[in-house]
C-alpha cells in the first residue's frame, strides 16, 4: 500500500521512500499493530488494556541522553522519526533517556526540546505536552526485574567484574557458567532485594539476566541488567541504589509507550536479539501488552569535517577550543543555528542524504549546498565591502554638485519565490566617496581581469558607470585611495543608462551612509576529512584558520539586521547577523554561513 498524497502535492514535495518508509507501509497494510490500545500515558499491559483503541497509527520516538546539546546526527535522527510520525498519522515521543543517575542539566533538557521545536516538530502528540522521562519507569522496570527472577530468567552474580569479563569468552571462545547462576529463584530474589536495600556495596554484585553462555551473539551471554550505583538521580533523588542497564531499559521505555518502530543506529544491530528476548518474557508474564515494539537499525550520519560524539564536542567547549556549544563552528544544532542555517536547509539536508542500512560518509559539502539552495531564493540581498578601500570621484563635485548625496534603491529580492510577495526596496546613497573591495582594483590588470584598472569603465552596482584613473599610495606603496570619474547619466535604472557598455559591475558601499560592520569569516573546524577516524587525535586535527575576524563596511539596510536574519551579501556569500557583542564592541556583527560557490579544496 503505497501512501496517498495529496493531490495538490508537487511532485518534488513527495518523500523518496526507504526501507523504513516500506515497512511501516507494509505492517499499516497488514494491521500489525492494528488492535494496540492507548491509556493516554505510557504503562503497563493493565494500563493500556483500559485505555482506546491507540488513535496513534504508529508511535516513534526520539530519545536523547540529556547529557549533552543535539549534534547534526540527531538531527537526522529527529527528522527521520517525527517524519515518519507526522507522514504515517502516527506520532513521535520525546523521551530523556536518563536512567543513568549522572550529573544531568536543565541546560540540556531545555536546549534539547528548543532543537527539536526549531527543526519543526513537536511531541507526545501535542505541542504543550511534556517530555517522557525514562526514569519515571524505575518503579516497572524494578517490577520486570523481579518477574524474570521468579520465572527464572535472571540471578544475582556475585563474580568480580574482571572474573565475569574473563568467563564471558569472546568470539572464539564460548563462556563460561558463573558458580551463581544456579541459584533458586528464592534465593535471587531475596539477594536482589538486599541490593535493593542498600545492603550490597557498589559493583559487589549485579543482576544478570539467564540466556545462554555459550550464544554466538556475546549480547546473549548472560547480559548483566542492574547494578549497584549509589548516585543521587536528578528525578528519583535516592530512592534507588540500583540503575537498569540501558540495554535492559531501552526496550521496556519503548513497551510501556507502545512504540511501534523503535528505530536506533547500526551499533544496536547486535542488541537485537536481547530487546526480542526480553519483551518477548515480559508480554509473555503480562506485564506489557502485545505486540511489542520493532527495533529497527540505520546508519548513523557520518559527515566529513566533523566530530559528532557528544562527549568529543564537550571536550572542544571544556578545553576552550571554541567559545561554547553554540559556536557557529559547532555541528551542534545551536552552533548550526548560528551559523545561519534553516531548519528548511536541515529538513532539505536529511532528505537529501537518505535513510540506509549501510555507514557512509557524506561530504560536508552536500550541507552547505542545502543552505544555499534554501537561502538562494529567500535571504535579503545587500552589498559589504569586506577588504576595504576608498574610491574617490573625482569628477563628482563638478558634474552632480559639491557634497551630493544620490538616493539609490535595489531590489531585495531579485527573484522571490513564486507566490511570494517581494520584500519592500533597500535604500542607500552614493556620494564622492565610496569603499570598494581591494580586490576590485589592479594598477596592472592580469590578463581577463574586468574590473579597476586605469582606462577600465565599470558600474558601482546601483549607482553609476564610473572610469578609473589611478590611485595614489602611501611611502610603503599601499594604496590609499582608488581615483576614477563618474559617467553622468548612467545611474541604475533610469533611461540610457546602459549606453554606456561595461564588462563588470562591482559592489560598493557609500562612505557617508556606509556602516562598519564585524564580520566573522568562519571556515571548517578541522583541516582533515575524517578528525576521528582510525584513532586519530581530533584534537590535533583542529584547523587554525577556522575564525578570522574583520571589519567590513556594509550598507544601512544590513545594519539593521535582527540576530538570526540572513543576507547575501552580494559576491560574497551567505552571512547571518549575529547578537552584538557588547565586550568587543557595539558594531552589527555578521557570521559567514556559506560561500555562494563550493569553494573547498579549489
Ligand atoms: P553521542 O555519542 O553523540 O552521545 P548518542 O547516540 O549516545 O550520541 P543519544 O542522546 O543517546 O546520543 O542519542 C539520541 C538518538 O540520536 C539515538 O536514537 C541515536 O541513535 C541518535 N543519533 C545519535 N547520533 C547519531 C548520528 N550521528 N546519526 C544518526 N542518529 C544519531
Ligand atoms: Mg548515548
Amino acid at each position: 500500500m503505497s501512501q496517498p498524497t495529496p493531490a495538490t502535492a508537487a511532485p518534488d514535495t513527495v518523500k523518496p521512500s526507504n526501507f523504513l518508509r516500506q515497512i511501516i507501509e507494509h505492517d499499516l497494510a497488514a494491521g500489525t499493530y492494528a488492535q494496540r490500545r492507548w491509556a493516554g500515558s505510557p504503562g503497563d499491559a493493565a494500563h493500556h488494556a483500559a485505555g482506546q483503541p491507540d488513535p496513534a497509527k504508529i508511535r516513534t520516538r526520539f530519545p536523547p541522553e540529556p547529557n549533552g546539546y543535539l549534534h547534526i546526527g540527531h538531527a537526522k535522527s529527529i527528522c527521520l522519526n517525527f517524519g515518519l510520525a507526522r507522514d504515517f498519522g502516527g506520532v513521535c515521543h520525546l523521551r530523556f533517556d536518563d536512567t543513568n543517575p549522572e550529573k544531568e542539566d536543565l541546560e540540556y533538557v531545555t536546549s534539547i526540546k528548543d532543537s527539536v521545536k526549531w527543526l519543526g516538530f513537536d511531541w507526545n502528540g501535542s505541542a504543550t505536552a511534556a517530555p517522557y522521562q525514562a526514569s519515571d519507569y524505575f518503579d516497572f522496570m524494578y517490577r520486570a526485574a523481579e518477574h524474570l527472577i521468579e520465572a527464572g530468567f535472571a540471578y544475582v552474580d556475585e563474580q568480580t567484574a574482571d572474573q565475569m569479563r574473563v568467563n564471558r569468552g569472546d568470539f572464539s571462545k564460548p563462556g563460561v557458567n558463573s558458580p551463581f547462576r544456579a541459584r533458586t529463584p528464592a534465593e535471587n530474589l531475596a539477594r536482589f532485594r538486599e541490593m535493593r536495600d542498600h545492603q550490597h556495596e557498589d559493583g559487589s554484585m549485579v543482576l544478570r539476566a539467564k540466556i545462554d553462555m555459550a550464544s554466538p551473539n556475546i549480547n546473549l551471554r548472560d547480559p548483566a541488567i542492574y547494578r549497584i550505583r549509589r548516585a543521587t538521580h536528578h528525578n528519583t533523588g535516592d530512592k534507588w541504589c540500583i540503575y537498569p542497564m540501558y540495554t535492559f531499559a531501552h526496550p521496556i521505555e519503548d513497551a510501556l509507550e507502545q512504540i511501534t518502530h523503535s528505530i536506533c543506529t547500526l551499533e544496536f544491530e547486535d542488541q537485537r536479539p536481547f530487546y526480542d528476548w526480553l519483551l518477548a518474557r515480559l508480554i509473555d508474564g503480562g506485564l506489557l501488552s502485545a505486540p511489542a515494539p520493532h527495533q529497527y537499525e540505520f546508519a548513523r550520519l557520518n559527515l566529513t569535517y566533523v566530530v559528532t560524539s557528544k562527549r568529543k564536542l564537550a571536550q572542544l567547549v571544556y578545553d576552550h577550543k571554541v567559545t561554547g556549544w553554540d559556536d557557529p563552528r559547532m555541528p551542534t544544532i545551536v552552533g548550526l543555528r548560528r551559523r545561519g542555517y534553516t531548519p528548511e536547509a536541515m529538513h532539505l539536508f536529511t532528505d537529501r542524504i537518505g535513510v540506509t542500512k549501510s555507514d557512509s560518509w557524506i561530504d560536508y559539502s552536500t550541507l552547505e549546498g542545502c543552505l544555499r539552495e534554501d537561502l538562494e531564493t529567500r535571504a535579503h540581498r545587500g552589498m559589504a565591502v569586506l577588504n576595504p578601500v576608498k574610491l574617490v570621484l573625482t569628477n563628482w563635485d563638478e558634474v552632480m554638485g559639491a557634497g551630493h548625496l544620490e538616493a539609490c534603491t535595489q531590489p531585495a529580492l531579485p527573484h522571490p519565490a513564486e507566490g511570494v510577495a517581494p520584500p519592500p526596496d533597500r535604500h542607500f546613497t552614493i556620494g564622492k566617496e565610496v569603499w570598494i573591495d581591494r580586490e576590485d582594483f589592479e594598477e596592472v590588470p592580469p590578463k581577463g581581469y574586468k574590473r579597476l584598472f586605469p582606462g577600465n569603465k565599470v558600474r558601482l552596482k546601483g549607482g553609476y558607470v564610473i572610469e578609473c584613473t589611478g590611485a595614489t599610495r602611501d611611502a610603503d606603496g599601499v594604496i590609499t585611495e582608488v581615483l576614477a570619474t563618474v559617467v553622468p547619466d548612467t545611474k541604475s535604472g533610469t533611461p540610457g543608462s546602459d549606453l554606456v557598455k561595461v564588462k563588470a559591475a562591482i559592489t560598493w558601499v557609500g562612505v557617508a551612509n556606509g556602516v562598519d560592520a564585524e564580520v566573522r569569516l568562519y571556515d571548517r573546524l578541522f583541516s582533515d576529512a575524517q578528525p576521528d577516524a582510525g584513532g586519530k587525535d581530533f584534537i590535533e586535527c583542529l584547523n587554525p584558520n577556522s575564525l578570522k575576524v574583520i571589519t567590513a563596511m556594509v550598507e544601512p539596510s544590513l545594519a539593521a539586521a535582527a540576530p538570526g536574519q540572513q543576507f547575501q551579501f552580494e559576491r560574497h556569500g551567505y552571512f547571518v547577523a549575529d547578537r552584538v557583542d557588547h565586550v568587543t564592541g557595539s558594531k552589527p556583527v555578521f557570521n559567514l554561513a556559506v560561500g555562494l560557490k563550493d569553494s573547498w579544496g579549489k
